[in-house]
């Protein structure tokens, strides 16, 4: 069988491996050492946020990050719907209850004419928790203007955004506490590991001391609030310390591929995930295509999934809303005139292989399978 075409894989560059050996040698084999330190320092001059956290997971940044929002046991949070399940289930572990705003056209994200609503019908909620899907960037001001009126916090879930940027500032530097991701298929990698992103002092060192058990200053174990086992490993920290410099080399990789998609694509009823032209530059870490409504008669994204399948090629359908998740089913959803964008954009959109290893042959080969489909 011919090599496969993945989603998106790690792509690691050799650096890596000089500072795992490092940590093994000097045996900062914990979680204390100089990688965690140098990468907290990267992320901080990269996003231009004044402190970041490392962590275990993305998850567990954005679990420190609605604790530090103070959510309480039956709190409703804004949420975005269409998003990986890891942006809203934090909101749940705190006890706080997600109501999710659906998406607009124009970028794929919380759509801020949603969540003006949801502010109409629940004025008091007090925090709102959105993605930028697929590293394309939200609609960052809007949303900000309305929380603002609202007296509202916001967490920016940059797990998938790390390097794009809004009107030249980096995402993950707009919100109260933000969160990046260092998962296996994002756009670096550490194998794991995220980072919790403030620019509160004290909140920064809440999180490092209730990611590490909620030790307090005492030579016994003595414990004042519950703790979580969450900090990143030096280990884990030296993979993304030999990724960080290839961040731009990854984002330029991913966005040929998104243009030579695009490039495709033309003349077909399809088009791109979209983003804002003039105010935005996603990192572009996975490319997505959207099928005409009109021409779903021809060819659906599960026949294009399957069709890619049999040759050995990896693709996904756009990440099911979370209103439409058995688990969230008692949630509350809020959209603008019953349009339901979540629902269409998944009905009619699929993820493509975007992984930075992918060559323009395979890529070809690709958008020729598709082609062939129309
Ligand atoms: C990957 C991802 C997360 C979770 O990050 P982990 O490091 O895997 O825990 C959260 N939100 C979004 C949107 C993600 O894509």
């Amino acid at each position: 069988m011919k090599e496969k075409i993945w989603l998106s894989t790690p792509t690691m560059h050799g650096e890596e491996m000089d500072f795992v050996r490092e940590a093994y040698e000097t045996n900062w084999m914990s979680t204390v050492g100089e990688n965690i330190n140098e990468v907290e320092k990267l992320v901080c001059e990269k996003v231009g946020c004044k402190y970041a956290v490392g962590l275990s997971a993305g998850t567990a940044a954005l679990h420190m990050a609605v604790k530090l929002a103070g959510v309480k046991p039956g709190d409703k949070v804004f949420c975005s719907d269409m998003t990986f399940a890891a942006t809203v289930n934090p909101v749940v572990y705190e006890g706080g209850v997600p109501v999710f705003i659906d998406t607009e056209y124009d970028t794929w994200n919380m759509d801020p004419a949603a969540l003006e609503k949801a502010f109409e019908i629940y004025p008091d909620v007090k925090l709102v928790v959105y993605a930028h899907l697929y590293g394309t960037p939200a609609k960052i001001d809007e949303i900000t203007k309305i929380c603002k009126k609202h007296g509202a916090m916001i967490i920016e879930d940059a797990a998938e955004s790390l390097g794009a940027s809004y009107k030249g500032k980096q995402t993950g530097d707009f919100g109260n506490f933000n969160a990046i991701s260092f998962n296996g298929n994002k756009i670096i990698t550490g194998s794991s590991g995220g980072m919790l992103l403030t620019d509160c002092k004290e909140s920064a060192d809440k999180a490092r001391k209730w990611s590490t058990q909620s030790r307090e200053n005492a030579p016994w174990y003595q414990h004042e609030e519950i703790g979580y086992n969450y900090r990143m490993s030096n280990v884990i920290a030296g993979v993304v310390r030999g990724q960080f410099p290839h961040l731009e080399e990854h984002i330029a990789k991913k966005k040929e591929i998104y243009m030579r998609y695009k490039e495709g694509f033309e003349g077909l009823p399809v088009s791109m995930n979209p983003y804002d032209e003039k105010n935005s530059e996603p990192n572009f870490w996975l490319s997505c295509m959207i099928i005409d409504e009109e021409a779903l008669h021809i060819v659906t994204p599960e026949k294009i999934r399957l069709a890619l399948e049999t040759e050995n090629i990896e693709s996904r359908p756009i990440w099911k809303p979370m209103h439409m998740q058995p688990v969230y089913s008692g949630n509350d959803y809020i959209m603008v005139n019953g349009d339901n964008v979540g629902e269409d954009i998944f009905k009619r959109g699929l993820c493509l292989p975007s992984d930075v290893k992918m060559t323009a042959e395979q890529q070809k080969e690709v958008i020729s399978i598709i082609k062939g489909l129309f």
